[in-house]
């Protein structure tokens, strides 16, 4: 894949970049460890300094960014305006938290007599460089959530962006340059997927998180087991939206159509299969296909559009082929399931709501990673929570209730790293964030986030 801006809604190369030769590549490993160095004995308080100031910067920048981000990924302006503002806000949430998240941990004084010492203490040291491969549906969030937490940490980042979103990357790294973050301390790699095992094996990477696609997760995941090295893994998901009777089923409904189109429905964390009961089906169906029918779809820098383009081409490929081989296999397309007509060449694809789907169908176990929902029927919580836990994925999962009962067996119950209750789900600074089975694993975010790329160290004193 170039590494280039294409736009999306007409599927027209706009620049194009040379990707990083060895030199380069290695002129950035040795910056990061000799910005590693330094790094880590700064106080907090600097670190913090920093990162606020490149929250400034960035709440400055917010319109130029958002324009970037929807030049290259399509995704409503509202929503990258929205997304520019949500990386400061989480700059600035670890720039007040990150020293008392990692303050060292003192275990109870009978335990540290009891190992024999007179004092004993947890302390969390930073790790190294981490390498940093991300990808393009949150351009500017998947990074700063990784990024923040590092560099508080007294990490340094290497960014290995996705090649569809280079001016965002670029921007990134000339963000903490200019907020004063010394040279080396967070740099953009512009080089391909092929480019990601060698630089993972370079004794100055420490670990290496990655937020994107199965494929890509195990490829990173395997050789940073060859290497023995620590890896957080952010990957796809299939999250249920479970609605029951005494639910207001309207605004579940309503909520619904927001949680499966939000990003042009490429998000980890959007609703994809609703599993309502039997009780409020028709109801909340008849409510969510309607609204999801009438969603505007079209060009993301107009302000009215809900739904832009998809990404790349070969997104909107994979997502008809999820939608035709269900249909193929018998299951009803309530709205959409089509390209809107009068597009031109972009790669959009209309709202779409399917019902019929069972097990034998890929999109019951495939992530569809577009504006495409599956609503099925449950008799009750149980049938319910065994249609959510039938998928390979498990990110995150909704439930719409009053009844308290019901949320407790379902958060007992769901094999997920997030349950949501009457609403949908929302990644907070606060809050860690990650998932379960093929979903991946280790959590960002919150001090889990914070503490994945540091060393518990373990200091005992007789
Ligand atoms: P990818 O997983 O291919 O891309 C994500 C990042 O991983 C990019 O930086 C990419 O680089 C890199 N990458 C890809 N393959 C490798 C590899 N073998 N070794 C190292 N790095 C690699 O996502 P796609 O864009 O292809 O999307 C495909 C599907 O992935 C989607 O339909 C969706 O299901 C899922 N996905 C999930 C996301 C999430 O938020 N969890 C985000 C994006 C995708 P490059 O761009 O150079 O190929």
């Amino acid at each position: 894949m170039p590494i280039a801006t294409v736009d999306p809604t007409t599927g027209e190369t706009l620049r194009t970049f040379d990707e990083l030769d060895a030199e380069g590549v290695e002129k950035r490993l040795a910056a990061a460890a000799e910005a590693f160095r330094a790094h880590r004995a700064t106080p907090f308080a600097e670190r913090a300094r920093l990162l606020r100031r490149a929250a400034d910067l960035l709440d400055a920048d917010q319109d130029e960014i958002a324009r970037t981000m929807t030049t290259e990924m399509g995704k409503p302006l509202k929503a990258a305006r929205a997304e520019a503002a949500k990386c400061a806000k989480a700059m600035r949430w670890y720039a007040d938290n990150a020293e008392r998240l990692l303050a060292d941990e003192h275990p109870d004084d009978a335990d540290v007599k009891d190992s024999g010492a007179v004092r004993a203490a947890v302390r969390y040291r930073p790790l190294g460089t981490v390498l940093a491969v991300m990808p393009w549906n949150f351009p500017l969030w998947q990074v700063v959530r990784f990024a923040a937490p590092a560099l508080m940490a007294g990490n340094t980042g290497l960014l290995k962006h996705a090649s569809n979103v280079p001016q965002t990357a670029l921007y990134l790294e000339e963000l903490f340059r200019r907020a004063g973050f010394p040279e080396g301390c967070f740099q953009t790699l512009l080089v391909g997927s092929r480019a990601v095992d060698a630089i993972l094996r370079d004794p100055r990477v420490a670990a290496a998180t990655l937020t994107g696609s199965e494929p890509a997760g195990r490829a990173v995941a395997a050789t940073a087991g060859d290497e023995i090295k620590k890896t957080v893994l952010e990957l796809g998901g299939s999250d249920p939206y479970v609605v029951m009777p005494s639910a207001d089923v309207e605004r579940a409904a309503d909520t619904a159509v927001t949680a499966r189109v939000q990003n042009n429905g490429q998000s980890c964390i959007a609703a994809k299969r609703f599993i309502v009961h039997t009780d409020v089906y028709d109801a909340f169906t008849e409510r969510f296909t309607a609204t999801m029918a009438a969603l505007t779809v079209g060009d993301p820098m107009d302000e009215a559009t809900d739904v832009g383009p998809l990404a790349t081409e070969q997104g909107r490929a994979d997502l008809e082929e999820l939608v035709d081989d269900a249909v193929r296999a018998g299951a009803q397309v309530r709205c959409g399931g089509r390209r809107p007509e009068g597009q031109g060449r972009g790669w959009y694809y209309e709202p779409t709501v399917l019902t019929g789907v069972t097990p034998a169908m890929r999109i019951h176990r495939e992530e569809a990673f577009g504006p495409v929902a599956v609503v099925y029927r449950a008799a009750d919580l149980d049938e319910a929570l065994a249609l959510a836990n039938d998928t390979p994925f498990g990110l995150s999962s909704n439930l719409w209730t009053r009844d308290r009962d019901e949320v407790e067996r379902f958060a007992a119950g769901i094999e997920a790293g997030g349950v949501f209750v009457n609403g949908m789900t929302a990644s907070h600074p606060a809050l860690p964030f990650g998932g379960v089975k093929r979903s991946g694993y280790g959590r960002e975010l919150a001090g889990h986030g914070i503490k994945e790329f540091c060393n518990a160290t373990t200091v005992w004193e007789a």
